[in-house]
């Protein structure tokens, strides 16, 4: 079922004819108009490297026996929506195709487009190429027609094709009729069975491929499109100036070693002259982008506020799991956490951070406004200069400006971030184990001790099924045609359970009260020394037991693990006992993410020897409970 297109910005890519490069309106700098190129939306172009082109002629080659690309030539390609990693390719103007990682066979696969075929199959012997398909010339009007192409209507084929093959077919002269997919093999094509040989997928008229010269290297796409990116450029500076100037707060950048935020340090360093930049190590970066995160910071010669979290990651997924797409606890514990530490020991009165979000990776980043309050980091207002680029700008400037980017984009990763991110596709996963194998096997050899505790099949980790508690249909059916389970035999039970072992009940005294009982003995030392009750109510701490007062409410905290509550109505009770196991919750098991430090309107929690403590100022608000991803998650 195609899915709506997703527009989440204007399409930018146009080709200039005579310059033959991709220009990002319709004037090119030649002075002659453009030609709009029709990619899938959103849109969001960006130059191959060499590593992509070597792919999509790897893939070339295996199918077809031929490279599609030859050398020396621009190559754009357009990242389009699909299961996992799929992009368009556009060469001389014209979509050759898609390359795209499919997650039933966990192979990378090209798809022509018949302007792609053409590419690859003229002027070539067919003795030379593979799975090709010749059909009889009174049947070519069928698939114009938008029929697929049955057997007895195959003059030809290449005897090796095997079902689901993709395929290319050519009229008896030999010009390119169509591109799809084997529904059955090229000998049994040729005996011409009975059924459909191909499932079409793109069709045209037999034609020649036009040529295109001139052009075909970067200089010349950056010249062709100085004017535009001056516009780009030019608009945000003046945003940054804007914004720096209407706020009186200390101006920080906020980099992750990836393309956008450099681009955005480029840019406030051209505006500003004092600002600080803000790195956070989640302890799962790759190291290609700590050491850049470093020279960066040196070449630009200004402060780099640094934090890790050093081995945060893999001490919580023993309580949590892995994360998942819905439940990405780790950018709690591990970056938004630490974030609101530097600033909170950096910039006591809050600061102004410049990032990299464009609207075009994503519908919610789209919607986001310009300037906005961190919710989780107090004080930080965020403010983003690039907002409108897509990621060709975001290039194009790289190398007008020859800066330091990370290496890891020459690799094949066209965005980087934590190497294990559940929003990775699969196919960045399988990359990984070429380019960082070490890693690879770490998160193998996690993944399936996890899925042989709770009855989950090898097959869910080697499709990439743990990155989603509620999987999307389409894994669904993968799961299922493959036999993969995925119901975990047993709930993912936490080591501190809080059960309810009387109900709520009314109280001699009046007003309600309830009971109930961790599955473990409490240290009620350690409790202590964390303020966390604190967040629920004025405490006191007597030999082997812990009160907590709030108003009407109160509860008691035994250090054999019961807990006891009463309060004026069995909501409140409900909630109140609620509270207060949570706050315990959080003494025992706190990461120290700090993710509550930033939340708290009195500035009362600190991060000490890696957990929270909550001070004496503390006003029980209550608001740093909820947030914190032990409470959240467990
Ligand atoms: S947010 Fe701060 S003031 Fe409020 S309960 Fe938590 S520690 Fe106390
Ligand atoms: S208590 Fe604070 S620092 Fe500790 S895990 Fe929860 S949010 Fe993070
Ligand atoms: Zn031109």
């Amino acid at each position: 079922m195609m899915s709506k297109p997703l527009y989440l910005g204007k399409i930018l890519l146009h080709w200039c004819g005579k310059c033959n490069v991709p220009v990002l309106g319709t004037k090119c700098a030649c002075g002659s108009f453009t030609k709009t190129v029709t990619i899938t939306p959103p849109g969001d172009i960006r130059p191959a490297f060499d590593y992509d082109i070597q792919l999509i002629n790897f893939v070339s080659m295996q199918q077809f026996n031929a490279p599609l690309i030859d050398d020396k030539k621009v190559v754009v390609l357009n990242k389009a929506p699909y299961d996992d990693r799929m992009d368009e390719i556009i060469v001389d103007g014209v979509v050759l195709g898609s390359i795209r990682f499919e997650l039933d066979s966990l192979k990378w696969v090209l798809l022509l487009r018949v302007e792609g075929a053409r590419y690859l199959f003229q002027c070539k012997s067919l003795s030379d190429m593979k799975n090709w398909v010749i059909l009889e010339h009174d049947t070519v009007k069928f698939i114009l027609a938008g029929a697929n192409l049955l057997a007895p209507g195959v003059i030809d084929a290449d005897p090796n094709i095997q079902e689901k093959d993709e395929v290319v077919v050519l009229n008896p002269d030999g010009k390119v009729i169509a591109t799809g997919r084997a529904r059955m093999s090229g000998e049994r094509m040729k005996e011409r069975h009975k059924g459909v040989a191909v499932k079409v997928r793109d069709k045209d008229e037999a034609k020649e491929k036009v040529l295109l010269c001139g052009g075909q290297s970067w200089e010349d796409v950056i010249d062709a499109n100085k004017h535009f990116m001056e516009e780009f450029i030019a608009s945000s500076h003046k945003f940054i100036k804007n914004v720096a100037s209407s706020m009186n707060k200390p101006v920080t950048v906020s980099y992750s070693g990836g393309k956008d935020s450099l681009v955005v340090l480029q840019l406030v360093s051209e505006c500003l002259e004092d600002f600080d930049i803000l790195f956070a190590d989640t302890g799962i970066e790759f190291p290609e982008t700590v050491v850049n995160a470093k020279e960066v910071s040196e070449l630009y010669g200004k402060p780099l506020r640094f934090i890790s979290s050093g081995n945060a990651f893999w001490e919580s997924a023993n309580s949590f799991g892995p994360p998942s797409v819905e439940m990405r606890w780790c950018c709690k514990v591990c970056k938004l956490g630490p974030i609101a530490q530097i600033i909170e020991e950096n910039y006591k009165n809050g600061c102004l951070t410049f990032i990299g979000q464009r609207k075009y990776e994503s519908d919610t980043r789209a919607k986001s406004e310009r300037v906005w309050k961190n919710p989780w980091v107090g004080n930080q207002v965020a403010a983003a200069p690039i907002q409108d680029w897509t990621a060709m700008h975001v290039w194009l400037y790289i190398f007008m400006r020859g800066l330091l980017y990370n290496p890891l984009y020459e690799k094949g990763f066209d965005r980087i971030g934590c190497w294990l991110c559940p929003s990775c596709s699969v196919a960045d996963f399988y990359r990984l184990k070429e380019t960082h194998p070490e890693f690879a096997a770490k998160l193998e050899d996690y993944l399936l001790k996890h899925a042989r505790k709770y009855g989950l099949s090898p097959g869910w980790v080697e499709h990439g099924l743990w990155r989603w508690k509620k999987l999307p249909p389409r894994l669904q059916e993968i799961a299922k045609t493959k036999g993969i389970s995925i119901t975990p035999k047993s709930a993912i039970k936490s080591t501190l359970e809080f059960k309810m072992i009387s109900g709520y009940r009314p109280c001699k005294q009046g007003g309600v009260s309830a009971e109930g009982s961790f599955d473990i003995t409490l240290d009620l030392e350690k409790i202590k020394s964390s303020g966390m009750l604190e967040a629920v109510g004025r405490v006191a701490f007597m030999e082997g037991v812990a009160s907590v007062f709030q108003g009407d409410n109160s509860a008691q905290i035994f250090a054999g693990g019961t807990v006891t509550a009463r309060s004026d109505s069995e909501k409140n009770v409900r909630e109140f006992i609620q509270s207060v196991e949570r706050s315990i919750m959080r003494a025992l098991r706190c990461s120290g993410c700090g993710v509550c430090v930033g939340k708290c309107p009195q500035n009362v929690i600190v991060i000490k020897n890696k957990i929270a403590v909550i001070g004496k100022e503390c006003i029980h608000c209550g608001k740093c409970i909820d947030i914190c991803p032990v409470v959240k998650f467990s």
